[in-house]
């Protein structure tokens, strides 16, 4: 089995989806297809729900008859027969009208996340109906019976895999499955999805669940680049990553996978490939754990993130300070990215703000806490790297003169991580590009 997902602009129109259906149906062997929603949609559901939360209800339901216009369009371009389209209307109108009675009701947390599922529910309906006219046979199965989160809100694997193969075997003969991603029931029996950009997610816990051959992720660009192509010229995909580089890089922000998503796919061993759904040729990038080398691979950049600094001569030569800090986050369910120490302080990071309030007052107990927020973190990535000094020592070149906050070497073997000030990224990424991948200097040897 493999499973492939298609991000939201790989279905992002009626011409990206009969591409999509080009590419599945190149080789016949069982595979699962993973669709996200048509680009743009989710955003736009997003805006619907803070209307809708905001009782802007004049605003939501314009907003609403305005997407539900665009996938009449969409509905009209794929499906060519007149007995097809009343099919798609229908898959169309179950969304709209659960949307449209969002305006008359009170609408909290679980409504929005029923609102957010209908990008993915919309466009697995219609590729469904796409395949089916053109006389492709394949099973539409729904993640809501088997992507499940337990009590802590996490996805456990042993549960899906039970479930996911349990729908599987109503379907012996089947080779080809189409299911969202992104979207999950929690364990309260709600609809709730697996974060932004969750898609990729999916396909990784589907992959380690059925102990898939190959997850492909294909996306609109030809794998993971060394630098992220938003911010500077002159990047280039890397043919290959480690499951420990491509997590690293995935969790500090390199937004072409999401930040858990090689977890279970590292878990199986089962090896990711990230894929151009344009450019179906280039080699694109491949996770997995063979020949692994002491090279850097690429840079991230992690944004949001606020740095706190507690400051007490009570740590001096005292123990039990740093346990007594941790206790606080963990009282307070929230995680730290990095983390320096001295004698009588400790800075450390978190990007979940919602109980900082509370986190500080705590921390103050203990000594004096400053907070910064909108910081940055950077990111350097490659097996082995902080063994090698030569790295080191360009990043440092890179930064010079920008006001780095902290600077975490030697947590792992696998990267390089300094706190900036948000406004310094740009900077920083473009200088990275130029001083450690000498990106720029290529560039001016060749002219
Ligand atoms: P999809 O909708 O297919 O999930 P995403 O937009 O989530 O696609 O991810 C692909 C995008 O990630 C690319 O178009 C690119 O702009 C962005 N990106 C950011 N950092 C990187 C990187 N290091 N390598 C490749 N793409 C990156
Ligand atoms: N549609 C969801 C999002 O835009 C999930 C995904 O595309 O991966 O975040
Ligand atoms: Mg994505």
């Amino acid at each position: 089995m493999r499973v492939l997902k298609f991000g939201g602009t790989s279905v992002g129109s009626a011409e990206r989806m009969r591409h999509v259906a080009e590419l599945i149906t190149k080789t016949s062997e069982p595979k699962i297809i993973v669709l996200s929603a048509v680009s743009g949609t989710t955003n736009k559901l997003v805006e619907i729900g803070e209307l809708l939360s905001a009782r802007s209800l004049e605003m939501a339901h314009l907003a609403i008859e305005k997407l539900f216009s665009e996938y009449q369009d969409l509905l009209k371009e794929l499906l060519a027969s007149n007995e097809m389209r009343e099919i798609g209307e229908e898959v169309i109108n179950n969304s709209f009208s659960l949307m449209k009675n969002y305006l008359k009701y009170p609408f909290g947390k679980s409504k929005n996340n029923e609102l957010l599922a209908q990008g993915e529910l919309l466009s697995t309906g219609l590729f469904n109906l796409y395949l089916a006219e053109n006389g492709i046979d394949a099973q539409l199965i729904s993640a809501l019976d088997f992507m499940h989160l337990d009590e802590n809100g996490e996805p456990s694997l042993e549960d899906i895999s039970i479930k996911l193969q349990k729908v599987l075997e109503n379907y012996p003969e089947q080779k080809l499955f189409i299911t969202q991603g992104f979207i999950c029931l929690n364990s309260e029996g709600d609809i709730d999805n697996l974060k932004r950009g969750g898609s990729d997610y999916t396909a990784s816990l589907i992959g380690a669940a059925l102990n898939a051959e190959e997850v492909e992720i294909w996306t609109d660009i030809d794998g993971m680049h060394n630098n992220d192509p938003r911010i500077v010229e002159n990047t280039r995909a890397v043919q290959h990553l480690s499951f420990d580089e491509a997590a690293e890089l995935a969790y500090f922000g390199a937004k072409i996978l999401h930040p858990t998503s090689i977890l279970p796919a590292q878990e199986r061993e089962i090896p990711v490939r990230l894929k151009n759904t344009m450019n179906p040729e280039a080699p694109g990038t491949l996770i997995d754990n063979t020949g692994v080398t002491r090279t850097v691979k690429a840079v991230a950049a992690k944004d949001g993130i606020t740095a706190i600094k507690i400051k007490s001569s009570r740590m001096l030569l005292a123990h039990g300070f740093l346990l007594k800090v941790f206790q606080i986050f963990d009282s307070f369910k929230t995680s730290i990215d990095l983390i320096t120490t001295s004698e009588i302080a400790v800075s450390l990071t978190v990007d979940d703000t919602s109980h900082l309030d509370d986190i500080v007052l705590e921390l103050e107990k203990l000594g004096s806490v400053e907070v910064d927020p909108e910081q940055t973190i950077i990111c350097l990535v490659g097996n082995f790297i902080m063994e090698n000094g030569e790295v080191v020592n360009n990043l440092f070149n890179a930064l010079e003169k920008m006001p780095v906050r902290m600077i975490s070497l030697g947590g792992s073997k696998n990267n390089i991580s300094v706190l900036l000030p948000a406004a310094y990224k740009q900077q920083a990424l473009k200088q990275i590009n130029d001083v450690v991948f000498g990106l720029k200097v290529m560039e001016i040897e060749k002219d």
